[in-house]
C-alpha cells in the first residue's frame, strides 16, 4: 500500500499533495477556480457554520492519472457533511421511485432479513424503503439537520455520526450500502475498509459514486464543485475495492451513466493491487472551452436570470461565473429550502419555490438541476413562461427537439 494520508499542512489552509491511488505527489493541472462556494447555500441559521468559500484545483496525477481537487481542505469535512445532506431531498415521483428501484435492487442481492446500514444515507428516504423489508435498519448520517424521532416510527435507527458510529458498538451487518460519500472522502481507503470491517462473511455492500469517465466523455465542468475530493474512474476505484478487501460482483450504471455502483462481497484483502494507468489527453483544452462558452452564453443573457436548482451544479456554476450574469432568483422544489439563499462571490441569491409569480421580470432561466432537465424545460414552460431556457447539461442529450439547449453548446 503506497498511498498514505493524503493531507499536508501548507499555512493555514491544507490541501491533498499526493494521490490516494499510486501514491504520487507529481500531478498536471486540468482545471481551476480560484474561489468557490463550499456549500450549495447558505447553511441553515442554529448550525453555525459560515457561507465559506474553497479553491478548485482539480489535477490529474502524474503517475496514474487519478483526478482530484488537491485545493480541498481536509479540515474542512466535518463543515461539509453537517451542511450537505439537505441536498438530496427527494423532489418528484421519479426520484422516489428511483430510490425504490436502488433499494429492490440491494435486497435482491442480499440474505433474508438483512440487518443493513446506511452510511451517509442523506434525508433517509432509502433506509426507510429498505426497512420494510429488513430486520434492522440503521442510518449514520453526521448531519445536525435530522432527528431522530423522525425515523424511529419508520424502522429506521440514526446514529449522527460519521461511520462506525461509536453507538453502533461491535454491531455487523449484512448489507452496508454508501450512495454518493466515497468522493467527499480525503482518505477513501481508511473510510472503505471501516465498511468492510463491519461486514458479516457472505454480505454485500453497494458503494455508488459519480463516474469520471462520463465528466471526460461530456466534459462537464459543472460536475467540478468543492464538495467532491475525488473523481474515480472505474479501475481506480476497483483498486481502493480490492486493497480494502472487497470482490466486485457486478457493477452498474446509474443515472444513464453519471454515476456507478459497486456490488461487493467481502474478499482477501490485497494488498498488492497495482494501481492503473490512464491519462486525459486533451481534457484540459476541452475543459477550458466549456468554460468559455458558457461565459459567452451567460453574458448574453440580457436581464436578470433564474437558476433551478439549489445544488452542486448551482454552486459551481456560481463560483464559475460570478460576473457573468445578473442573478435575480433560485428556484427549487424542496419545500424546507424556501426562505434560504444560494451564495456566490459577491451575490446572495434568495430561494424560491417555481410559481407564475416567481418567474415575472426574468429575462431566461438555466436548469441547475440537469438530471431533471427535461422534466424542468416543461413545468417552467407550463408556468407560463417565455424567455430563454438552458440547461447546464453538457452531454449529447442537450439541444435536440425540446429538450433545454446546453450552456456550453456552440451557440
Ligand atoms: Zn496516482
Amino acid at each position: 500500500m503506497t498511498a498514505m494520508n493524503p493531507r499536508v499542512e501548507t499555512g493555514s489552509v491544507s490541501r491533498i499533495e499526493s494521490c490516494v491511488i499510486c501514491g504520487g505527489t507529481a500531478s498536471e493541472p486540468l482545471f481551476a477556480v480560484p474561489r468557490v462556494p463550499i456549500h450549495p447555500f447558505c447553511p441553515p441559521a442554529g448550525l453555525g457554520l459560515e457561507p465559506g468559500f474553497g479553491s478548485l484545483d482539480i489535477v490529474a496525477c502524474s503517475g496514474c492519472g487519478h483526478i482530484y481537487n488537491a485545493g480541498f481542505d481536509p479540515d474542512r469535512v466535518d463543515d461539509l457533511y453537517a451542511a450537505t445532506v439537505l441536498t438530496n431531498t427527494p423532489v418528484s415521483d421519479s426520484m422516489i421511485r428511483g430510490l425504490e428501484a436502488t433499494a429492490d435492487y440491494i435486497l435482491a442481492h442480499a440474505p433474508e432479513n438483512p440487518a443493513v446500514a446506511d452510511v451517509g444515507g442523506g434525508t433517509g428516504v432509502l433506509a426507510m424503503t429498505m426497512a420494510r423489508r429488513a430486520r434492522e435498519v440503521h442510518l449514520v448520517e453526521p448531519s445536525r439537520v435530522l432527528r431522530p424521532e423522525d425515523f424511529a416510527s419508520r424502522g429506521v435507527t440514526l446514529h449522527q455520526s460519521m461511520f462506525p458510529a461509536p453507538s453502533l458498538g461491535e454491531r455487523m451487518f449484512d448489507v452496508i450500502v454508501s450512495r454518493q460519500v466515497v468522493e467527499h472522502i480525503p482518505d477513501p481507503l481508511g473510510f472503505l475498509g471501516s465498511i468492510r470491517s463491519r461486514l458479516e462473511s457472505g454480505g454485500i455492500a453497494y458503494i455508488e459514486c459519480p463516474s469520471a469517465e462520463y465528466i471526460e466523455a461530456t466534459r462537464s465542468i459543472v460536475d467540478f464543485h468543492y464538495p467532491h475530493v475525488h473523481y474515480y474512474r472505474r479501475p481506480a476505484l476497483e483498486t481502493l475495492l480490492a486493497r480494502a478487501g472487497f470482490r466486485v460482483i457486478e457493477v452498474i450504471d446509474v443515472k444513464d451513466g453519471h454515476d456507478r455502483g459497486f456490488l461487493l462481497s467481502a474478499a482477501a484483502e490485497s494488498l498488492g493491487t497495482p494501481a492503473p494507468s490512464r491519462h486525459s489527453t486533451g481534457l484540459a483544452a476541452g475543459l477550458a472551452e466549456r468554460v468559455g462558452l458558457g461565459r459567452q452564453r451567460l453574458g448574453a443573457l440580457d436581464g436578470t436570470i433564474a437558476l433551478y436548482g439549489a445544488n452542486a451544479y448551482s454552486q459551481a456554476l456560481l463560483g464559475l461565473y460570478p460576473e457573468s450574469a445578473r442573478y435575480g432568483v433560485m428556484l427549487d422544489d424542496t419545500p424546507m429550502y424556501e426562505g434560504q439563499c444560494a451564495y456566490g462571490p459577491g451575490i446572495y441569491i434568495p430561494i424560491r419555490r417555481p410559481s407564475r409569480e416567481a418567474f415575472a421580470g426574468l429575462a431566461a432561466v438555466v436548469i441547475t438541476s440537469y438530471l431533471h432537465d427535461g422534466a424542468i424545460g416543461h413545468k417552467v414552460r407550463d408556468f407560463g413562461f417565455k424567455g430563454p431556457v438552458l440547461t447546464v447539461r453538457a452531454g449529447a442529450r442537450a439541444g435536440p427537439e425540446d429538450w433545454p439547449p446546453s450552456l456550453f453548446a456552440c451557440a
